[in-house]
């Protein structure tokens, strides 16, 4: 089966191109101007953008947590990716304490075999750090599992200095990194208690209890740790300009330093913390949305390159779940939808207002973490030979952003009302397509994409 995309401008890594793109069943084979091909069927994308298909390297479907279970799993949050022309997720597969990273990467994988309508792999979050871990480390390898998460909060997540060190370690061994999520644990609960003291149970301690400080001391203490293991790492969903001095001065020692931001940290702010009760309850996420000095040195850093991918840590709870923490902020799920809505705030707030040019978005969304999650050039390019996921997107039409019209499985948007400029058309996977209009043509297409080593 041949299909040409005809007329569109193609975007890589260095911006807009006129060129047709011929796919022959699941990979690109042919890219150029003027393409003819009797046997394919051709659709005509003149004044369309493609790019290849988004990649976002920080989902939770099908995740329990604080007691619930997300609101999306595979079948409703990979729908929701494709169209926001997401044609890959990479999850997180939890070890959980007492577990082996075998029982937890087949746990994942019966959570989204069969039911994922877009590509998928999986980071292994290691929570119980024991020998028998480390030897496993070498099969999740073999698994296509290149990639490892730590947290250095929440307890019944989080590893020690001593963990963290033991693990850069032995990644570095075989050619695996890890990403961190950072805040400072300890000074999360000194700071709880506190405000628990003063009496103060609604989410405008939320921000309080997790300030950018946390962030940036935790940033600070895995890099010297990073450092004495002499290993690179990634930091997750960076959201102060605080944590992100610590990695320039960690860059600026030699160290080799990966950055992940993600949406919300772009666009929302804390003030969302005062808004009257349900509302302030569907922003609490953590690290906490923060003030516009930090969400200026983001945009400043995506477009000096210094930030490397933006993903979504789209962790949806709906409000009914959000208000499970209705008379103690520390027991609101944390987390929000995004994975739909990346691509085009991006191009509306990033790409449209001047922020940041074209090529820098594909390098954000789909270049980088194909190339930093080790499935560069399979994924990330349109180049002959690469699977043939390819997001024809229009650039002129306008939007807005309505619960009532996502597809995610949620009772609100955290962007609502935000206006938007360009629209996912059509997606194709592997050279399926699977969105048609704006709508789903196909689903459950998807499948699992083994990872090799990182090349950023
Ligand atoms: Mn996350």
């Amino acid at each position: 089966m041949k299909t040409l995309l005809k007329e569109g401008s193609v975007v890589s890594a260095e911006g807009a191109a006129l060129c047709d793109v011929l796919i022959e069943d699941d990979k690109i084979v042919k890219t150029g101007v003027g393409l003819t091909d009797a046997d394919a069927q051709i659709f005509d994308v003149a004044g369309k953008l493609l790019f290849p298909g988004f990649i976002d390297a920080h989902t939770h479907f099908d995740l329990e947590a604080a007691g619930t279970v997300t609101a999306d799993d595979f079948v409703t949050g990979s729908k929701a990716a494709l169209l926001g022309g997401t044609t890959t997720v990479i999850d997180f597969a939890t070890q959980y304490r007492g577990e082996s990273l075998s029982s937890a990467y087949r746990h994942w994988l019966t959570k989204a075999e069969g039911k994922s309508s877009c590509d998928y792999g999986f980071h292994m979050a290691i929570s119980d750090w024991n020998e028998n871990t480390s030897k496993e480390i070498g099969d999740m390898i073999d698994l296509g599992v290149s990639s490892f998460k730590l947290y250095m909060t929440y307890d019944d997540m989080k590893v020690s200095d001593e963990e963290i060190y033991e693990v850069l370690k032995r990644l570095k061994g075989v050619g695996g990194i890890a990403g961190v999520h950072c805040e400072n644990s300890g000074v999360i609960s000194a700071l709880v208690k506190e405000e628990k003291a003063l009496g103060h149970f609604g989410v405008s301690s939320h921000p309080k209890t997790r300030p950018a400080e946390v962030e940036a001391e935790a940033v600070s203490r895995l890099l010297r740790i990073a450092e004495i293991a002499d290993s690179p790492v990634i930091i997750v969903h960076l959201s102060s300009k605080e944590g992100y001095g610590e990695v320039i001065k960690a860059r600026e020692r030699g160290q080799k330093v990966y950055l992940e931001t993600c949406t919300q940290y772009l666009l929302l702010d804390e003030s969302l913390y005062e808004l009257p009760e349900p509302e302030c309850f569907k922003y609490v996420i953590a690290p906490p949305v923060r003030k516009e000095a930090d969400r200026d040195c983001l945009w400043g850093a995506l477009a000096s390159g210094e930030i490397q991918t933006l993903s979504t840590d789209h962790c949806s709870f709906s409000l009914k779940q959000k208000l499970m923490g209705e008379k103690d902020f520390t027991k609101v799920p944390c987390g929000m939808p995004g994975v739909e809505d990346r691509a085009v705030l991006l191009y509306t707030y990033g790409v449209a207002a001047g922020r940041i040019t074209l090529g820098q978005m594909c390098r954000l969304l789909s270049e980088n973490p194909a190339k930093l999650y080790g499935a560069y050039p399979r994924k990330g390019c349109i180049v002959p030979g690469a699977d043939a996921d390819i997001v024809v997107f229009d650039p002129n039409a306008e939007g807005v952003i309505s619960a009532k019209t996502q597809a995610y499985n949620m009772d609100y948007a955290p962007y609502e009302g935000f206006k938007t400029l360009g629209l996912v058309d059509d997606v194709y996977l592997r050279g399926t397509r699977v969105v048609g209009g704006h709508r789903i043509t196909a689903e459950r297409t998807g499948s699992y994409l083994y990872r090799g080593k990182y090349s950023l």
